[in-house]
């Protein structure tokens, strides 16, 4: 009989009570995590599993809530709430993304400036805390707690069941795409269309091609061409949107696909890796670039194997938080320093969020509306020094993402987010000792070593590396 959620809670409560005096928990499950974090200091801790907290415990339409346990994935949750007619306000790029990972880590998306981040479509919140002892933190109760779990990758105690909010959904999405020359008018038009549409985002293809995508619920509308997303060998969605921006003119997405339009190619991520330009322009050789994306998420998350000393000397992963006002400057900053196409523009309401980890201390330019730009890819400037370039960005942007490396000093970091309330909080609920500190989690870049770019045959590296790393997790 499958065990009620009461019993793996207690499970849970458990493993967290055997902890043994001076090691630090940590959480254990099968599939594999998205973050790039460093996984090193699992080694010396007591594991936690968490592996059976993966049921929907109810659906209620009319409270347009979901009660989820932590382990629950996106897609999971997806699929059965869509055959509800309803679907999470905000639902970040992948089907395999947790609710646990995305509530201690953020997620964004294209409706983030309507909803916020990820976290903050959450009502409530499960925390077996460092003593064992069970709280439900909420806007009511906890505030201190649910306020600065979102960014605490775990650090602050272990998620085991959350409350998600719905919203209603039609089975199409409608999007329209215009393309730009001009940056000034692609983010007038940008801003402009945060005010009219429920799901906006701009992808920026090449220098002076700036592609604008605003969408919203549809049904299905006689006449209008219809793409499939996740149909493997069909066009990447950032292809899709190069081909149709020339003409303009407007299609539907079914809605669940549109949710995860850029999973196929990992955004962009999978064309760079695999660097088989032939490949990528072609149905065939895409559907096997999906197939085997796929399985690297399915198996490996998003890790790689590569030290990540090596792999941010070769590749941009990171998103620069800047309020919608400087979304022009964010770009020409990137395209005069970096360098890197496509880029995501990804709107998401921060300022005015409730959490330690959103809360920007760089008032001068609080970002209330701010744009992610996401940087995900090759630097072509040349000479290209990624210590001295990745500082200088996370200098430049309101707020720097966490998820990825972090090229500035713990010292700096205070002076942009709350690290004092996080500590205050991290002391009240027993996580001190219990769980690792957040440096353990965040990678810090050293501000001096070894740098420049390594040699153009990296790509191909990278790719045996996947394949690699494929066989060994099979092996495994
Ligand atoms: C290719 C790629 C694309 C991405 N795209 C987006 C995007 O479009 N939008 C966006 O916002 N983000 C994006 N991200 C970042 C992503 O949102 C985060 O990495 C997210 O947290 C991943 O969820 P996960 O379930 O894999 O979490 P994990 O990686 O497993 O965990 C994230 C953190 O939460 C902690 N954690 C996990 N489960 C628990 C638990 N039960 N209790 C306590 N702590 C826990 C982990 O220790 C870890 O520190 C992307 C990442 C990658 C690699």
């Amino acid at each position: 009989m499958t065990p009620s959620h009461e019993e793996k809670l207690a499970a849970v409560q458990q493993q967290v009570r055997a902890r043994p005096a001076g090691r630090r928990l940590t959480i254990s499950k099968r599939h594999p995590g998205h973050s790039p974090h460093d996984l090193g200091y699992k080694s010396d801790c007591h594991p936690v599993s968490v592996e059976a907290l993966g049921e929907i415990l109810g659906i209620d339409t009319a409270r347009k809530v979901a009660v989820v346990e932590g382990q629950v994935t996106l897609g999971q949750l997806c699929k059965a709430t869509f055959a509800a007619g309803m679907l999470p306000p905000v639902v970040p790029e992948f089907e395999t993304f947790t609710i646990s990972g995305l509530i201690n880590g953020l997620g964004i998306e294209s409706s983030s400036h309507r909803y916020g981040v990820f976290p903050n479509t959450i009502e409530d919140i499960e925390v077996v805390l460092g003593s064992g002892d069970v709280v439900t933190a909420s806007r009511d109760s906890h505030r201190d707690l649910f306020s600065t779990l979102p960014g605490s990758y775990g650090t602050l105690g272990v998620v085991t069941r959350a409350t998600v909010r719905l919203v209603d959904a039609l089975p199409f999405v409608r999007s329209r795409y215009r393309l730009f020359t001009e940056l000034p008018a692609y983010c007038r038009e940008f801003r402009t269309a945060l005010d009219e549409h429920s799901f906006v985002e701009g992808l920026v293809l090449a220098p002076r091609c700036y592609a604008l995508i605003t969408s919203d619920f549809s049904d299905a509308a006689n006449g209008l061409d219809r793409y499939e997303a996740m149909r493997h060998g069909n066009p990447w969605y950032y292809q899709h949107v190069r081909e149709r921006a020339q003409t303009g003119g407007e299609d539907l997405v079914p809605s669940y696909q549109y949710m995860f339009r850029h999973q196929r190619s990992l955004m962009w991520l999978t064309g760079i890796i695999a660097n088989l330009r032939g490949f990528i322009e072609k149905p065939a050789g895409r559907a096997y670039l999906d197939r085997e994306a796929e399985r690297k998420v399915r198996e490996t998350g998003f890790r790689s194997s590569l030290p990540v000393e090596l792999g941010e000397r070769c590749m941009i992963n990171q998103d620069m938080v800047v309020a919608v006002e400087r979304l022009g400057e964010g770009i020409e900053y990137v395209e005069k320093n970096l360098k890197v196409y496509p880029l995501w523009n990804c709107p998401a309401r921060i300022g005015d969020v409730d959490m330690v980890f959103a809360q920007n201390k760089r008032r001068d330019r609080r970002a209330v509306l701010a744009v992610d730009i996401g940087i995900y890819g090759e630097p072509r400037v040349k000479p290209y020094r990624n210590i001295d370039a990745m500082r200088a960005l996370q200098t430049f942007v309101d707020l720097p993402a966490m998820w990825g490396v972090c090229y500035l000093t713990r010292e700096e970091l205070a002076e942009i987010y709350d690290l004092a309330a996080y500590e205050r909080v991290k002391a009240a609920y027993h996580a001190a000792d219990a769980f690792v500190p957040i440096e353990r989690k965040i990678k810090f870049m050293p501000k001096t070593g070894k740098q420049g770019k390594i040699p153009a045959w990296r790509l191909v590296n990278l790719w045996y590396e996947w394949r690699a790393n494929r066989t060994k997790a099979k092996d495994g």
